[in-house]
């Protein structure tokens, strides 16, 4: 671990805090409470890495691209996040949250869900440990994500969906709050990114900081020091941050790229929203804009609170891409490698091959969050 740790309250600089209803203060105290102890606690340790390693997969290894680095001109190197149990990093989160819930006896896992990715992780996490799940989806996304709706249906989630505002992420997640400020003694509210309040933010960069424990040992053998950048996609940015973590105490340039249609650190202001201060999407009088991107993983008009700080610091940089350079990125590495990615880490693959003279001669570590099973129906459409 090389990134600081949020000061009081849960503050990076001036992002961050707790901004939640008095009934949700003792929660989030609790919470915090039980993740630090748990932390330290070496039975939760031993519980959480042998779920990983036997159940997730991890380690996932770092993989050489020999065609596509000459290709581009760079040697770059991808952090298979892919290859872990239900096909994305949001398993190491869920495991690690759903462990902590048992712990504090809980025995239900609320969740919200933008793509259904979350959801589908979650209500993993909730049939292995045989908790009760019920995760929160906007209605246009229910319809455009009927397999993940099926999936959390299968893995015996109960699925509601929200059906205020603009029927999508920020209003599952606000339903999602309010299920858990009724049902805060029996329920424990899984998020499934860094966002919301203190403690999230830390203890899901926490729980995703293996990616990067892993990855600077895994490139110490394979380069003999740090990768000259680390790049990954941000959508409320628990991959990117899990990745950043391994480090953000070298040389290594930090770049997040975003979609250009939910660029909340180029385009946003800071503003509160779900519980913590962070760049925002909005328009002159405040309101949250809505997010539009290629991928509804990335659909969030916000970012995690320590992308901000470390934006406003100069210790991460943040990029954007449209959705015509994703839909090229998606296709290049099917065909240069063999790897379907998803959407999302298409996005800093994107950006690799637009900078690719600027990067030239440069060893790239890219966080490949997932793979592109979930996403071929809807490239299918797009490419005909
Ligand atoms: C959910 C998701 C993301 C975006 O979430 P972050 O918290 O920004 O990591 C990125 N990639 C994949 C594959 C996802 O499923």
């Amino acid at each position: 671990m090389t990134l600081a740790n949020p000061g009081p309250g849960g503050r990076f600089g001036e992002f961050g805090g707790r901004f939640v209803p008095e009934t949700l203060v003792p929660a989030c105290v609790e919470l915090e409470e039980a993740f630090t102890q748990a932390w330290v606690d070496p039975v939760f340790q031993t519980e959480l890495g042998t779920l990983l390693s036997e159940y997730a997969g991890r380690p996932s290894p770092v993989t050489e691209c020999p065609t596509l680095s000459e290709e581009l001109g760079l040697r770059l190197l991808l952090k298979r996040e892919d290859l872990n149990h239900t096909g994305s990093h949001k398993i190491n989160n869920v495991l690690g949250q759903g462990l902590l819930a048992r712990r504090m006896g809980r025995k239900r896992l609320l969740a919200e869900t933008g793509a259904g990715q979350h959801g589908v992780a979650t209500a993993t996490a909730a049939a292995l440990l045989g908790m009760d799940c019920c995760v929160y989806m906007g209605e246009v996304d229910v319809r455009r994500q009927e397999l993940n709706v099926f999936r959390m249906r299968l893995l015996g989630a109960e699925v509601r969906t929200a059906t205020s505002g603009s029927r999508t992420l920020k209003d599952a997640i606000n339903e999602a709050m309010r299920d858990w400020v009724a049902t805060v003694e029996s329920s424990y509210y899984c998020l499934g990114s860094v966002m919301g309040p203190h403690p999230y933010p830390l203890m899901v960069r926490t729980f995703q900081e293996v990616i990067g424990t892993e990855a600077r040992q895994q490139c110490q053998d394979l380069l003999g020091g740090v990768p000259d950048v680390v790049c990954a996609s941000v959508g409320g940015g628990s991959n990117a941050i899990g990745i950043f973590s391994g480090f953000a105490d070298s040389d290594s340039e930090l770049v997040g790229v975003e979609p250009a249609g939910g660029a909340a650190v180029g385009r946003g202001v800071p503003g509160v929203v779900h519980g913590s201060t962070s760049y925002l999407m909005q328009d002159e009088f405040g309101q949250v804009l809505e997010a539009e991107s290629i991928s509804a993983g990335l659909d969030y008009p916000g970012v995690g609170p320590e992308h901000s700080y470390l934006a406003a610091t100069g210790r991460a940089r943040y990029e954007s891409v449209t959705d015509t350079e994703v839909v090229e990125a998606f296709q290049l590495l099917s065909r240069t490698e063999g790897i379907i990615p998803a959407l999302e880490p298409a996005h800093a693959l994107a950006w690799v091959s637009r900078e690719r003279n600027a990067l030239s001669g440069r060893s790239v570590l890219l966080n490949l969050s997932g793979r592109g099973d979930k996403d071929v129906g809807q490239m299918m459409e797009i490419l005909a």
